[in-house]
This record gives structure tokens, sequence and C-alpha cells, in this order.
């Protein structure tokens, strides 16, 4: 393969890789793939992420945000470390962000108070947004309909939802993070993605979790990004070096590396 992929979203910050890191790294080179992109989760992961980055620069590159999951009761007050963050060094997007209504629905409105909160961040810094949505498509692109300014874009990270949330996504200036779910048997994705044009995919693993096949249920890692590319390879019929030249285009656009 002559070109090279890139995962726009991996937490390889965390304990689950604190004894085999570099091995980590070395098999993401290996296989391809250059650049990784390094999701915040809360307070408490800034300062590993951030050490990360600055063991590997120019291979992982660091986003920040709060996860929809650790939203806390006054989520203006939560985000303001952000900013400081922002303040004293490069970060390429903002996020993840977003509404996750899979585990808790009564933090909504909080959870709506904090992306909006990072919309205005990421416009007032002019950088990407990285978007979880679980179980709550419409209050997320409710929010960032709402709240976007003309600058405002991202990636709906883990997509796999249905052809017309697709349209909506990229109608409102996204693209669609596409992850090992792909691969999965139950997966509605290869019935929708030859409708959408490739210009608007990115690659992710969203590791450790959601490893693609053959890897289910095992940890996840950068390096399993071409099985993913791969199974978009087959899904296209094009080739694995056309699916990594054209994801790494729109992922080397969307985030200005
Ligand atoms: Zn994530």
């Amino acid at each position: 393969m002559s070109n090279t992929l890139i995962d726009t979203h991996a937490h390889i910050f965390s304990h689950e890789y604190e004894n085999d890191l570099e091995t980590v790294i070395k098999n993401s080179i290996a296989s391809g793939v250059t650049k990784i992109i390094i999701p915040n989760i809360n307070a408490d992961s800034i300062l590993p992420m951030i050490e990360l980055c600055d063991a590997y620069p120019g291979i992982c590159f660091p986003a920040i945000g709060i996860h929809p999951t650790d939203i806390e009761s006054s989520p203006v007050e939560q985000i303001k470390c952000l900013e400081k963050e922002l303040l004293k060094r490069k970060f390429i997007a903002i996020g993840e962000t977003g509404i996750d209504l899979y585990w808790d629905k009564s933090n909504l409105s909080n959870q709506i108070v904090a992306l909006s909160t990072h919309i205005k961040l990421a416009s007032s810094f002019d950088l990407p947004l990285i978007i979880h949505s679980r179980n709550s498509f419409q209050e997320t692109i409710d929010t960032i309909v709402t709240h976007k300014k003309s600058n405002t874009r991202g990636v709906f990270h883990c997509f796999s939802g249905t052809y017309k949330e697709a349209c909506t996504i990229i109608e409102s200036g996204f693209l669609l993070g596409i992850g090992g779910t792909v691969t999965f048997k139950n997966s509605t994705l290869p019935d929708i993605l030859p409708l959408i044009d490739l210009k608007n995919i990115v690659l992710e693993t969203d590791s450790p979790y959601l490893a693609p096949i053959p890897y289910r249920g095992k940890r996840n890692e950068p390096a399993y990004i071409k099985d993913i590319a791969r199974k978009i390879s087959d899904i296209y019929t094009i080739s694995i070096d056309e699916v990594a030249k054209i994801t790494t285009e729109n992922a080397n656009i969307l985030f200005n590396f």
C-alpha cells in the first residue's frame, strides 16, 4: 500500500496500553497508520493524553473536550478548564463532546449545555468538533444546528445510523467517522455506505473499544484501521490504496494537520 492511513479516534492513553504502548505505536506505523487523533475524555485524562502526544510528536495529536457521559451538574464551569488548556498549546480538535442517552436520559439538559459550549469553543479557536452521539441523533443534530457558526465543522464519530441521518450530518457540514462496527455481521453500514460519497468519510478505531473482525471483543488498536479500510474497499469495490488515499485526504482537510 503506497498511501498512509489516519486513525481519527483512539483513546490509547487508557491504562489498557500501559504495558505495551510502544509496540502499539510501532504496529500502527508498520501497518501504514502514521497519524492518530487522541480525543480527551474528562479532566483526569487531560494529563495522560498530553503526555502521550508529547511522547509521540507528529504521530499522536491531542483533541480536547469532555465526554458526554462525564458531564456533571455545572457543565459551563466544568468546561472552563478546557479553555485554559487551549491557550497553552495546539490542539487538533474539540472533543470528544456530544450527547449520550444510552446510559442516562436524566442528564440531557446538562449535556445540551455542554455540547453548545464545546461548539462555541470550537468556533472561537477555529477547530473541528469530534461528536459522540448515542441514542440521541435528533438531540445532537438539533443542538448543532441551533448553535453552529459559519466555521462549525467536524465529524460524527463511530457513525452507525440510517442513510437519512448520514445525509443530515453531511448537509450540516460534518463527516462520518467509520470504525470497526462496519465489519460486524449485523451492521447496516455496508448497505448505506455505497450511497454516500467516500469524500464524506474518515476512518477511526475508537480504541480500546469496538475492535473490527477478526479481533472483535479484544482490545482494539490503531493498526486495525487497515482491517476497517479493507472492509470499506470491499463495500465500494475499489482498492484499499484508493480508500487510504481518499480518507486520509479527508482527514487532512478536516483536521488541518
Ligand atoms: Zn471516543
